[in-house]
C-alpha cells in the first residue's frame, strides 16, 4: 500500500458566481468529446437532461479538494489510480450522504466508474439504464467546469501533471455539493 498525506480544502459559492467564473463549456467540453469515455458511461456527457438548468436549481455550491501527497516521491505514472481509488470511495460516499442531508445535488470525481465490475461494460453501450444511479454522479468536468481554474483560484492549489512516466509531486481531488440554502 503506498503512503500518503491527504488535506481537504472546502469553499462554499453561489451557484452563478462557479458558472460565471469557471464554466468553460466550449474548452472543457472539447476534452470530454476527445475521451473515450466519452457517449459510454452514464457519468459522462452528452447528457438527456439540460445540464445547466439541472444545476441552478441550487443557489450555492460547496466545492471540496482532497490534495493526496505520497510520502515518496517519483513514484511511477500508473500507481495514480491506487492512490486515488480509495480517496474516491471515500469521498463519493461523504458527498452522498452530504447530498441526502441538503437535499442537493453532488459532483463527484472525475474518472472510471468502478460501480460495475471491472468485467462489465457500462450499460449505456447497450443502451440500457445506469445499473447504480443511486451511486453515479457526473463530475464538474462533465458539466463543463474548468476544474484546473477552480482549484487554483479558490483553494491556490495549482494542479500538477504527471511527466516522464512519473507521477507529479501530489493530486487533487475536486468535488462538489449544489444545494439550497434552508428556508428562514
Ligand atoms: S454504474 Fe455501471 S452502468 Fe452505471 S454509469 Fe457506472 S459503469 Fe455505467
Amino acid at each position: 500500500m503506498i503512503e500518503y498525506t491527504r488535506e481537504e480544502l472546502t469553499q462554499t459559492i453561489p451557484t452563478e458566481e462557479l458558472f460565471r467564473r469557471f464554466h468553460n463549456e466550449e474548452v472543457v467540453g472539447g476534452y470530454c468529446r476527445e475521451c473515450e469515455n466519452y457517449g459510454r458511461s452514464w457519468g459522462c456527457p452528452p447528457f438527456d437532461f439540460d445540464a445547466k438548468e439541472r444545476l441552478r436549481q441550487y443557489q450555492n455550491v460547496l466545492l471540496i479538494a482532497t490534495k493526496i501527497t505520497p510520502r515518496e516521491q517519483g513514484l511511477p505514472l500508473n500507481v495514480a489510480e491506487e492512490l486515488i481509488l480509495p480517496e474516491r470511495r471515500q469521498i463519493d460516499k461523504h458527498l452522498l450522504r452530504l447530498e441526502k442531508e441538503h437535499n442537493g445535488l453532488a459532483c463527484s470525481y472525475v474518472g472510471k466508474c468502478y460501480y460495475c465490475a471491472e468485467e462489465e461494460n457500462c450499460s449505456r453501450l447497450c443502451g440500457e439504464p445506469c445499473r447504480h444511479p443511486q451511486f453515479v454522479r457526473p463530475s464538474l468536468e462533465a458539466y463543463g467546469f474548468d476544474v484546473a481554474q477552480i482549484s487554483q483560484e479558490l483553494f491556490g492549489i495549482k494542479l500538477r501533471w504527471g511527466k516522464d512516466g512519473l507521477l507529479p509531486e501530489y493530486l487533487v481531488i475536486v468535488c462538489a455539493i449544489f444545494y439550497n440554502a434552508p428556508e428562514k
